[in-house]
């Protein structure tokens, strides 16, 4: 078995390489000075790698000029351009960016010819040596896949594969992938699916893992820690984003979190407390036990500690509860409260998807495209929603993806642009442009007329 390693500028990626931390902006991509200060304070957060939203060519040159200021100023980190649907726009930053992600569920969509298309992208990609993604995310399968296989983890791995063996015919190998879903055990399902069948092809891709729309504060980095966790634990993933609807500065504590987790030895000696136990399927670990290996880490503040013990905990039985090896856990000699770890439980558990207390909510971490203030309307949905038990409700940044993103959500809150907002129900459209100001009421309101 071979496995695909390849530098980006000076990172390695894949291989046996270090796991890379990466984000993405959420600045307008044609606000360069915007875009540059924040890509600036990503990279002294420790991003390892950034990603911009490239929707069109006026984008393309904005983001050759964000470079060209990033390494004026000394900052040479990897930029990757986000390319949804225009295969021309894949095209033109082929020759900017330093890797470009494509979404193979839209790809070429503007001139329909996708393996000509492709093969363009590739001849680009080789003459400037950059490298691709093959991002592909749950809500995006196109038409022909989902008929052949259904909206399945296995239509995903399917999918992913046909592009990586047109790769291979073209002789390409700077190739990253990635299979995204917002429910843990889709995602984790299909990305053990394409790594079982890259291992049979002979081939490992280094795979870039995230839970995609995983929302925002405690349950957003704890379903990124199961997601995540279930799969750095049997050695697949080469880097990872932790998407939060929130500032993207909190990706990068929360995916080095993750990482530190396997790289200092605890995920190995918790796996050697607990193991013996496991039979019985509950298992028992102290709060020291998730920091038995770890060397003293700086925390800046008491949130930033929360967040990391809340990723080591699900980290540790949030990933069996998936896995389905255990249904219960006990934690002792924690500093916190009963009762905020009595909530801390129902959320692990409903991450693992192995019980329901909360309504589960999908909402983008937002990024160019972004037509609101979307982490203050995600809070208010969040607060006014919270009595939903199992009800999914999507709130998402834009028109353009946020509707095919938003998967299997009962109901959607989708910003347009213009201060305009499309509620659905499902897949339906119900309350179409309607004003920011009146959208809130209008999903309460169909929720309510529903359920
Ligand atoms: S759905 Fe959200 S993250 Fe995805 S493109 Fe739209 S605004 Fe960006």
């Amino acid at each position: 078995m071979r496995k695909i390693e390849f530098k980006i500028k000076d990172l390695r990626l894949g291989g046996d390489s270090p796991v890379l931390v990466q984000t993405m902006c959420n600045t307008n991509t044609l606000d360069v000075d915007a875009s540059v200060a924040q890509c600036i304070r990503l990279i002294k957060a420790g991003a390892k790698m950034i990603r911009l939203t490239t929707q069109g060519l006026k984008e393309v040159e904005s983001l050759k000029e964000i470079k060209n200021k990033l390494l004026s100023l000394g900052y040479d980190t990897p930029l990757v351009a986000d390319v949804h649907f225009n295969s021309e726009v894949a095209i033109a930053a082929a020759s900017v960016a330093d890797k470009v992600r494509i979404n193979p569920g839209n790809f070429a969509q503007v001139h329909k010819d996708a393996q000509n298309q492709f093969a363009k992208f590739i001849q680009e990609c080789k003459k400037y040596g950059t490298a691709i993604r093959i991002g592909l995310n749950h809500g995006s399968l196109g038409e022909r896949i989902t008929t052949m296989y259904g909206n399945t983890p296995l239509a995903m791995k399917e999918a992913v594969c046909e592009w990586l063996s047109m790769c291979q015919e073209l002789d390409f190998e700077k190739v990253a992938v990635s299979i995204k879903a917002s429910n843990t055990v889709v995602m984790s399902q299909a990305y053990k699916l394409l790594y079982e069948q890259m291992i049979k092809n002979g081939i490992v891709y280094p795979m870039h893992l995230g839970v995609t729309e995983a929302g925002n504060s405690d349950t957003g980095r704890i379903k990124s820690a199961i997601g995540i966790g279930i799969l750095l634990k049997d050695g697949i993933g080469s880097t990872i984003r932790v998407s939060l609807t929130e500032d993207p500065e909190n990706e990068i504590p929360a995916g080095e979190s993750i990482v530190r987790y396997f790289e200092d030895g605890t995920a190995d000696n918790i796996l050697s407390l607990i193991s013996p136990q496991i039979p019985q399927r509950c298992v028992t670990l102290s709060y020291k036990d998730l920091y038995s290996c770890s060397s003293a880490h700086a925390f800046r503040s008491e949130q930033e500690r929360w967040n990391d013990f809340i990723i080591r905990l699900s980290l540790a039985v949030g990933t069996l509860l998936l896995e389905n090896k255990i249904d219960e856990y006990n934690l002792t000699d924690s500093p916190y409260s009963p009762a905020v770890l009595d909530t801390l439980k129902e959320n692990i558990l409903q991450a693992a998807r192995r019980k329901f207390y909360h309504p589960e909510y999908i909402a983008c971490p937002g990024c160019g495209r972004t037509q609101y203030n979307l982490e203050e309307t995600f809070n208010k949905v969040k607060e006014k929603t919270a009595h939903l038990k199992g009800v999914k409700i999507a709130v998402m940044g834009c028109i353009v993806n946020g509707p095919g993103e938003m998967a299997d959500a009962d109901y959607g809150y989708v910003g347009q642009g213009g201060g305009k907002v499309t509620i659905y129900k499902g897949k339906e459209p119900v309350y179409k442009s309607v004003p920011e100001q009146d959208a809130l009421d209008l999903l309460l309101r169909l929720i309510e007329e529903n359920h």
